[in-house]
């Protein structure tokens, strides 16, 4: 299949077009490069540099490419940073899909998988989530992504539109040659590996006052590799299905770890001290966040290869490692 990736040079969509190229699909990864890196496009893909913004830019490529399919990994994903400046997550995910969308229709492509996000549920109303659950996010990011879920299912309805809808828990760990490298860091694993490696003091704990068991906010953490062979998945379900095709799926392993829990854990991996200070709580974090992953188990028989803390911790400080021995 020939498939459009838009964000394929990031973390998540990286691993994904190395998966879609080792399966024998033709990618074209389209990113501005303000978060991702060239070198994260494996060889065998072609790498266009354009922002999803850029109407015309998408049409030449379309029109060059002929794509069957597009994944749309583009996107602003910092939930803190979404407290400060929602415009740019209202720009850049939103306003900037719908762009993506029009050139999917006016182009004829039928099948679409979108980075959605266990941020729509904002607090959840119960343990494990699952995608029938009330959708009422308590950050502009999960807002950004509700309003293309909500415009998905107008296309759907309206234009016959197949997609899929990946509502990703907390990607972490690495693989052989990919793994997280955001500048500056905001996300816990990568920042407390950071601490690890002497490249920081201390981690920040943001809030020891939530209502979970040890007061640290709570996360479902899914190893990057699961969470990519989910698109491929989704892909050929939504190919394989000549009627206009709706799937919605939460991507997670069903067990939730603390931040102090996830801390201790990189200190068994890694043998390191990793000083830890508690702050204050980071606006917009509901205080857990889990997800019941059963849909896609039963319906696209999605079985996670690294579903544990400890290997998912393990695969991103090889990484790191890997990474100093090379430099
Ligand atoms: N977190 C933290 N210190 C940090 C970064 C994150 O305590 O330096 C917490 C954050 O408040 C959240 C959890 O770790 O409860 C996971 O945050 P991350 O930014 O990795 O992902 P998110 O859940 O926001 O998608």
């Amino acid at each position: 299949m020939k498939v459009f990736v838009s964000g394929g040079a990031g973390y998540i969509g990286g691993v994904v077009v190395s998966q879609l190229v080792a399966a024998g699909h033709e990618a074209v990864v389209y990113d501005n490069l303000r978060n991702g890196h060239p070198d994260s496009v494996p060889s065998a893909a072609r790498l266009v540099v354009g922002d999803v913004g850029d109407r015309a830019k998408l049409c030449e490529i379309f029109a060059e490419f002929q794509p069957e399919a597009v994944m749309h990994f583009a996107a602003s994903i910092e939930a803190g940073e979404s407290m400060r400046d929602p415009a740019k997550f209202f720009r850049n995910n939103t306003a900037n899909a719908l762009t993506l969308l029009e050139t999917i229709l006016s182009h004829k492509v039928r099948c679409l998988v979108f980075s959605s996000t266990a941020a729509l549920y904002g607090d959840p109303v119960s343990i494990p989530i699952r995608e029938s659950d009330r959708l009422l996010p308590i950050n502009a990011y999960g807002e950004s992504k509700l309003l293309v879920e909500r415009m998905l299912g107008w296309f759907h309805r309206i234009h016959g539109l197949s997609y899929a809808s990946l509502r990703y828990f907390n990607a972490a760990g690495a693989t052989e040659n990919l793994g997280e490298r955001h500048d500056p860091e905001s996300h816990l694993i990568p920042i407390i590996l950071q601490v690890a490696s002497g490249l920081r003091e201390y981690v920040s704990i943001f809030g020891d006052d939530y209502d979970t068991l040890d007061g640290t906010c709570v996360r479902d953490y899914v190893h990057v590799s699961d969470l990519a062979s989910a698109h491929l998945l989704a892909l050929h379900a939504l190919h394989s299905r000549p009627e206009p095709t709706q799937l919605i799926y939460n991507l997670g392993n069903g067990h939730g770890f603390s931040v102090r829990e996830v801390i201790e854990c990189a200190r068994r991996v890694t043998g390191r001290a990793i000083p830890a200070v508690v702050e204050a709580r980071r606006t917009g974090d509901p205080a857990i966040l889990v997800a019941g992953s059963e849909k896609i188990r039963a319906e696209l028989g999605w079985t996670p290869q690294y579903p544990g803390l400890e290997q998912i911790v393990r695969s991103a400080w090889e990484y790191i490692q890997r990474g100093k021995q090379g430099d």
